[in-house]
């Protein structure tokens, strides 16, 4: 987190058009490959990583240095989340996650490559890094999905250690939610924190990764969208990519990340993919009061969007140029309302 406000380019409602604008995309170069024919332009693929929330700068920058040194998406995308799930401080990812009405921390997590592989765990417990778990199942296993008792049996046969994922600070807020039993998640703040990161390598080749501890205090054995492939995250190599971040349950839905994905295919930019889907979220919903869902994509030309049903949702990006958290466009304005 330090320094972090040194390098912020707040740029409210730009979404992705401040790249979209540019007659070069940030996945090309234009080179000039024999100086002596100036007519002669070529294309050279540049990476990118694109994550939701503020904390996506810090998982942007592991992604990076998996990408600059020539590494592949899925590396990247894998090695990116593993910051935010280990950092205990966040209270809605991996340890230090917020537990559920039990007061157990629960996580679900997916990833997805550019063979349209992927793996994915839920309602897992005792695991700090549950995307590598997932990575795992995607490589080592034929099924795509394994949860609960089943996920920590496979996770801790490949090696990986039981850790109490409990902190004093999440246990003392559900002591707090326990007693005053009068919690409602804030906006933009509580609930709406999943990494979802999506990356380009340098050979063109995207690959996603989303992981989350879900909704705080959630029923025990709730699931959201985020472990779930073609909801939380969804990636079509020929097409583009996506991940959700927000009240899964109306993610899942309307499939929101395969849509989104779908609709890039059917030739819309990432922002107007992005739009469209949550505009069917506020479509399929009668009320969508504190309703927060927000969308990024990427797409096989580089070009990036995003879009939250409320203000305040924001994603960070980082190519070789550019390391930036931009404010994504929205529906509805959020007014804080100061409880
Ligand atoms: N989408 C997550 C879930 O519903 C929540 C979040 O984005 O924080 O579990």
């Amino acid at each position: 987190m330090k320094n972090r406000r040194e390098f912020l380019k707040l740029t409210a409602l730009t979404g992705g058009a401040l790249l979209t604008q540019s007659a070069c995309m940030p996945g090309e170069t234009e080179t000039s490959e024999d100086p002596g024919n100036q007519g002669n332009v070529s294309t050279a693929i540049q990476p990118i990583v694109i994550s939701t929330w503020n904390h996506g700068i810090e998982a942007n920058n592991a992604a990076w240095k998996v990408l600059s040194n020539g590494g592949n998406a899925l590396d990247a995308v894998e090695q990116g989340v593993r910051v935010t799930e280990s950092d205990p401080t966040n209270p809605s990812v991996g340890l230090g996650g917020a537990p559920d009405r039990e007061g157990k921390v629960t996580l679900d997590a997916c990833i997805m490559d550019h063979k349209n592989r992927c793996g994915a765990v839920a309602f897992l417990e005792h695991i700090e890094n549950p995307i590598s778990v997932a990575r795992k199942v995607m490589e080592e296993t034929e099924h795509v999905m394994l949860v609960g008792e089943g996920a920590f049996q496979f996770a801790l046969e490949k090696g990986f250690e039981k850790t109490n994922l409990l902190t004093e600070n999440s246990k003392k807020a559900w002591l707090n939610w326990l007693e005053t039993s009068k919690y409602k998640p804030v906006i933009n703040i509580e609930n709406h924190d999943t990494i979802g990161l999506l990356a380009m390598d340098v050979e063109g080749n995207l690959s996603g990764a989303c992981t989350t501890s879900g909704m705080a205090y959630k029923l025990r054995g709730r699931v959201g969208d985020s472990p779930i492939i073609g909801a939380g995250l969804f990636v079509d190599n020929e097409v583009g990519a996506a991940c959700a971040t927000g009240v899964g349950e109306a993610v899942i839905r309307i499939a929101g990340s395969a849509i989104v994905v779908e609709l890039m295919r059917q030739g819309k930019s990432p922002q107007e993919a992005c739009k469209e889907a949550v505009d069917r979220i506020i479509k399929k919903h009668d009320n969508v009061d504190n309703l927060q869902v927000g969308f990024i994509a990427l797409n096989k030309q580089g070009e990036i969007g995003s879009y939250s049903v409320y203000s305040g949702f924001n994603f960070a990006l980082k190519t070789e140029n550019t390391e930036e958290l931009t404010d994504a466009p929205y529906f509805i304005k959020h007014e804080e309302s100061g409880d």
